[in-house]
């Protein structure tokens, strides 16, 4: 089996939040005021995805902080406002030549968009890709998205697997199972956390910003170098923990993580070993098991005490094996 390095505790690590909301559509703060706070949390970048409405602000991009282009498009439900629909979270790629004109800033999009029978999802996410961008599937579990639709569709290149504004309002914001059935049925997805913050008064002792984030392992902060390694699945998602290294050596695969609770190996199709000091109550930060060749794949969650948690993206086994990528 071959040695692979996912996470490298010895290269930086940039924290960005990929989806929110601005009064470019229903945010309760402007793109410069959102800025700042996020700039404040100790953010790298953001993604100003403002529903039907594509942003485009270098303006606002500096050596330590920046700004993603994109959007969230929606409106698309077979009955409208009725069946669960669809929101698809839309980044910018700018590491493919695309076959159409790229969005343009504050370029906005009709809603609601005609449905045209089950292909019609993949329409949208095919459209939104020949404009060279990257495509997610926001929120599953607070839509009430059908698990065969992760299944169905493809091209997509992510599922949200945390949305913090459905837990802070709705507590309905845990993707996994979505992501865990793609998996199985062989997709090669990565998973996000995120805010989909609308709201934010920084007096707020609940905040709706700064509850779910993805952490970038990239040597340089460009909009680029960071769209290449979430393409890569260089990254991992939190609502707290931090994974500092993940890596694969001699067929044991290692996590190091901040103080947790619990670290679980969730592997498939042979369960992986589920982690805690239930005796003693100690926090872990490091935790291995062995990969059995047999495995489809294996993703690792940490858990906090408070119960946070942080998601790696998965170790694809087959990459591992001879003949793998
Ligand atoms: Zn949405
Ligand atoms: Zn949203």
């Amino acid at each position: 089996m071959k040695n692979k390095i996912y996470l490298d505790g010895n290269k930086t690590k940039y924290k960005g939040n990929l989806h929110l909301h601005t009064t470019w559509s229903d945010g309760s703060l402007p793109a410069e005021q959102v800025v700042v706070a996020f700039k404040e949390k100790g953010y790298h970048f953001i993604c100003l995805s403002d529903h039907e409405i594509y942003t485009r602000t270098d303006e606002f991009n500096t050596a330590d902080f920046i700004t993603i282009p994109g959007m969230e498009r929606g409106g698309l439900n077979p009955i409208p406002d009725k069946d669960p629909g669809y929101h698809f979270g839309v980044l910018d790629d700018p590491t493919v030549e695309p076959e159409r004109e790229r969005f343009g800033h504050l370029q906005s999009f009709p809603t609601p968009i005609p449905w045209e029978g089950e292909h019609s999802p993949q329409l949208l996410i095919d459209e939104m890709r020949s404009h060279g961008n990257l495509v997610v599937f926001n929120h599953p579990e607070w839509h009430l998205t059908r698990f065969d639709d992760v299944v169905k569709y493809d091209r997509y290149f992510a599922i949200e697997i945390y949305n913090h504004a459905t837990e802070w309002s709705t507590s309905s914001s845990y993707g996994a199972a979505y992501w865990d059935h793609a998996l199985q049925n062989g997709k090669r997805v990565f998973g996000i956390a995120a805010d989909d913050s609308h709201a934010h008064d920084r007096n707020w002792k609940i905040p709706e910003y700064g509850g779910g984030w993805v952490q970038v392992q990239s040597d340089t902060l460009t909009h680029a170098e960071i769209v290449k390694n979430l393409k890569m699945g260089h990254f991992y998602s939190s609502s707290g923990p931090e994974i500092y290294d993940l890596r694969v050596e001699d067929g044991q695969l290692t996590i190091e993580c901040s103080p947790c609770k619990f670290i679980m190996f969730k592997a498939f199709p042979l369960r992986g070993p589920f982690i805690g000091n239930y005796e003693n109550g100690e926090p872990m930060s490091l935790a291995s098991m062995s990969i059995e060749e047999d495995m489809q794949y294996v993703r690792v969650e940490c858990i906090d005490f408070e119960g946070n948690v942080a998601w790696s993206n998965p170790v694809f086994v087959a990459d591992l094996l001879q003949g793998g990528e």
